[in-house]
């Protein structure tokens, strides 16, 4: 029977059992030793409010339909109450962010409220973001605005619904607060109202968890954290031993090369791939200035604070990924002999990731069967051409999948490739107009090449459609929609988040009724604050 209330979930606080917290009880900012966690409580509210419900999450971890309603769920959801059946805490972690050691970082404004196990679905664990301060906020107040909390809430459902692994997002609470934010870094702070999201996860755990210990030398810490991870995430493994360890590494660093190949595929920029926002399940974890690719290129990243070096931007992932892996197996050599399980692992990655996204780029273009050399020439071209066109990758993929190439019957001449044929592609491009001529003949051989390769593998107009059109989405959470569902809630309407919501449950699905969502930045756009760029303040 699922539970009407948050309190009638099954809880079993596994972290905090089987590992060492903070013997500091009271609530101040301070540098946190020798433990995992400390445990707080969250701050109070004074005027909940539940804005955004994902009906999808809350029936994975057991909850009825009218669980949204109950009256404890908001206090819950909120930080305002917090029932017997939870354990709040903050984790303990450090990290690199932007490729320097920062030292203790931690769950600043981040409280677990426990874990609750599902008969049907296994281990979850929640979490406010937005709760209020723990020892681990430094000098920042612990909360979180609303504009950043309805594009984690949104984003962490939308990315589920793409198959792309993630944390999720169960609710998205407005707090009756106000909070001071100086969102250009321009010395001109301003109050915004605040929000707390309920995210939700197998584990919140990151790469940084396992540095911290590593660098203030707490090896007995860190190993009893990495036999944890594999025994309470990673059952498949077996118990721990040094094998088990080095399988486990490895395990990190796959799952962390599908989440690049998913990111890649989607046009997702993360944004601050710092090791404190990379999870050891390889979720996207820690949505801040993320963003999705439009107008095509590999340079991009959302993120101001990035702007100047664009660490973070859409074409470095992968290779930052491996430089993150590369310190987690860091702040693990004192498990093993040598380094060469860990260097097995990185390997590993490496290999992994380019047979995995050579294998995607084939996909997205409807020659995932083809092993030969031109259709992996013609996957790999490919992106230099949407980059020289302008071109919104999103719409641009399911605009090819719907070219008709190389029709159905088997009697029917091949369709030419025109200028007309490139003319299908207008509506997609951002500067149609200024198409200099040199691009347009380079992508009109391009398909020439595509088509020619489509009828070798035999490859029909009708089959490549159903296909492209399961990997290539029809609907992303476009900065500028994410920003107009921002604008209204801020004005006290919260609809377009529960209608973006709603779209993005079947982001490959063509839906004629919600072709607004699924068109191109619009010109107002482009230049406006968190449509294009973010900047790291929420
Ligand atoms: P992020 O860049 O969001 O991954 O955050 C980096 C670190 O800053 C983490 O330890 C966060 O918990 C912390 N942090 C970010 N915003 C706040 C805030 N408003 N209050 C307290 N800590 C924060
Ligand atoms: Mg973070």
């Amino acid at each position: 029977m699922p539970a009407t209330a948050l309190s009638n979930l099954v809880f079993d606080h596994r972290f905090i059992r089987k590992l060492p917290g903070d013997p500091v009880q009271e609530n101040y900012r301070r540098q946190v030793r020798n433990c995992c966690y400390s445990r707080v409580s969250p701050t109070p509210v004074s005027a909940p409010t539940i804005i955004g419900w994902s009906a999808e999450m809350a029936a994975t971890l057991g909850l009825a339909p009218e669980a949204e309603a109950h009256n404890e769920t908001v206090q819950i959801l909120s930080g305002s109450a917090v029932p017997e059946c939870l354990a709040p805490f903050a984790m303990r972690y450090g990290g690199h962010q932007f490729g320097n050691w920062a030292g203790q970082l931690g769950d600043g404004r981040a409280i677990i409220l426990g874990e609750t196990i599902s008969p049907q679905s296994g281990r979850w664990v929640l979490q406010l973001k937005g709760a209020g301060p723990t020892p681990y906020s430094r000098t920042a107040d612990g909360l979180a605005v609303l504009r950043s909390s309805v594009r984690e809430f949104l984003c962490s459902e939308a990315m589920f619904h793409l198959g792309v692994p993630t944390t999720r997002a169960l609710s998205l609470v407005t707090t009756g607060e106000s909070v001071l934010r100086d969102m250009f870094y321009d010395g001109n702070p301003e109050m915004e109202p605040g929000a707390v999201v309920c995210r939700v996860s197998p584990s919140f755990t990151r790469f940084g968890n396992f540095q911290i210990h590593a660098t203030m030398q707490e090896y007995d810490l860190l190993a009893s954290l990495v036999d944890y991870t594999i025994t309470t995430d990673f059952p498949e493994l077996g118990p721990p031993s040094p094998e088990v360890r080095e399988e486990w590494f490895r395990q990190v660093c796959i799952r962390t090369a599908d989440l690049m190949t998913h990111w890649m595929r989607t046009g997702f920029v993360h944004g601050v791939m710092n090791t404190d926002n990379m999870s050891i399940l390889g979720l996207t974890i820690d949505y801040g200035p993320y963003g999705w690719l439009e107008d095509f290129d590999t340079n991009w990243t959302p993120n101001t604070t990035d702007a100047s070096g664009r660490r973070y931007c859409y074409g470095r992932q992968p290779s930052i990924a491996l430089w993150n892996l590369l310190q987690l197996a860091n702040s693990l050599t004192s498990l093993f002999d040598d380094s060469k399980p860990l260097q097995n692992g990185l390997d590993e990655y490496t290999r992994h990731f380019n047979q995995q996204c050579l294998k995607m780029m084939k996909s997205k273009i409807g020659l995932q069967e083809s092993e030969s050399e031109r259709s992996q020439q013609l996957a790999e071209a490919l992106p230099e051409l949407l980059q020289s066109a302008s071109a919104d990758m999103t719409l641009f993929y399911r605009k090819l999948a719907d070219l008709s190439l190389v029709p159905d019957k088997s009697e029917t001449s091949l369709p030419p490739c025109n200028d007309s044929t490139l003319d299908q592609f207008a509506e997609v491009l951002y500067d149609p107009k200024n198409l200099n001529s040199d691009t347009q003949s380079q992508i009109l051989a391009w398909i020439r090449d595509y088509q020619a390769e489509l009828q070798r593998c035999g490859v029909i107009d009708s089959s490549r459609k159903l296909s492209m059109n399961a990997v290539n989405p029809r609907f992303v959470l476009r900065n500028y929609l994410a920003q107009m569902a921002i604008d209204r809630a801020e004005q006290g309407d919260p609809s377009l988040i529960a209608k973006l919501l709603d779209v993005l449950r079947h982001p490959y699905e063509d839906q004629p009724e919600n072709e607004q969502y699924g068109q191109k930045r619009p010109e107002w756009a482009r230049d406006k604050a968190g449509c294009s760029m973010l900047s790291c303040s929420s």
